[in-house]
């Protein structure tokens, strides 16, 4: 500070803000009344606040998020036996415009900064310890908004998630989910990311791809497949593939064989997720058939599949369902 203060005082407003999450300067008890007076002064904390907290029969809790100016996001605790995970969006509504998400028919409105990242998580870490006595383990860029789309600040508020000043948690418990972005994957691998990286595939056949995600027109299986080989190269991490099967959609053969060989291309295993139905229209999950055609196949050919179910669905707070609904 130019206010001629000492040197610690900076620590400890430092300790407040990203130790404790302070929310204001009032709070800051360990300051003389006129250091906090002056921090008022020439300060504003732009801090996030749980505006709606909602709890479904299976534990999952969804926290409708107020930012600074008005906007809400949404974010979700995933408990299970042994871990808790945070699911935190990125943006405010989401650039891309998949068929089958709630999430792309809010328009995106902007992306998120570090801080309105980081707080989600400390806010579900808090709830966590209260709700399950014990502190958050997994993180997953899974909520709203496309995390490629804003990876400076994702970048950012990982950061200090993993940083001993802030939460201290290992990037290895950290999961970036992504349409696909090339640019960007191969830009993560640059940067010697450590977190894992998840790509929402659903068709390993452009045209279809295409026409469920449209911006595939423009992002290409194979831009994707190149930079995914280029990512494995550089991080030796492996990928995830999130896939949901639709009736009339990719339940064929044909579908699965395309898969399988966009497997091969680097070390992946795939993630067959559940359908959350957002209306009634043409999207219904395949059935159990289908289901196990996929798995089947996918074994057969030595690549790990694993079945998610969804938690939260009650409340709207399950994979592709979040969209402000309150
Ligand atoms: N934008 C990122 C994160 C979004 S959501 C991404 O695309 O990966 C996380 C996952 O939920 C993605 O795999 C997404 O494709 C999937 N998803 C979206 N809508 C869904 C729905 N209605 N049912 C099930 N999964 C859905």
């Amino acid at each position: 500070m130019d206010q001629g203060d000492k040197a610690f005082r900076g620590n400890q407003v430092y300790e407040w803000l990203w130790q404790k999450s302070a929310h204001s300067f009032d709070v800051m008890t360990n300051l003389s009344k006129e250091t906090r007076g002056l921090l008022r002064e020439y300060f504003v904390i732009n801090h996030i606040r749980v505006d709606q907290m909602q709890r479904s029969k299976d534990g999952t809790i969804k926290n409708a998020v107020r930012l600074h100016d008005g906007l809400v996001v949404e974010s979700v605790l995933i408990p299970t036996a042994n871990r808790t995970t945070a699911c935190v969006s990125s943006q405010v509504g989401c650039s891309l415009d998949c068929k089958f998400c709630a999430t792309a028919r809010l328009k995106r409105m902007r992306n998120l900064n570090p801080d309105e990242i980081y707080d989600q998580v400390v806010a579900i870490d808090n709830e966590s310890r209260l709700y399950f006595n014990r502190p958050l383990s997994n993180i997953v860029f899974m909520g709203m908004g496309e995390p490629l789309m804003n990876y400076n600040n994702v970048l950012k508020a990982i950061d200090k998630i993993t940083s001993p000043a802030g939460l201290g948690m290992s990037s290895k418990r950290i999961t970036v989910s992504t349409s696909g972005v090339p640019k960007i994957i191969k830009k993560m691998a640059d940067d010697g990311v450590k977190f894992k990286l998840a790509v929402s595939l659903h068709s390993a056949i452009d045209e279809i791809r295409t026409s469920i995600m449209p911006f595939n027109a423009t992002f290409t299986l194979t831009n994707l497949r190149e930079a995914l080989q280029y990512w494995y190269n550089r991080t030796k991490s492996r990928i995830t593939y999130e896939y949901v099967v639709w009736e009339g959609i990719n339940n064929t053969q044909r579908d699965v064989d395309a898969l399988v060989d966009f497997c091969k291309f680097a070390p992946s295993k795939v993630n067959l997720i559940e359908y959350n139905p957002i209306d009634d229209g043409k999207f219904q999950q395949a059935s159990k058939t289908a289901l196990d055609r996929y798995v089947g196949t996918l074994e057969e050919n030595g690549i790990v599949v694993t079945v998610r179910r969804s938690r939260g669905k009650d409340i709207d707070a399950a994979c592709g369902q979040l969209a402000n609904k309150h």
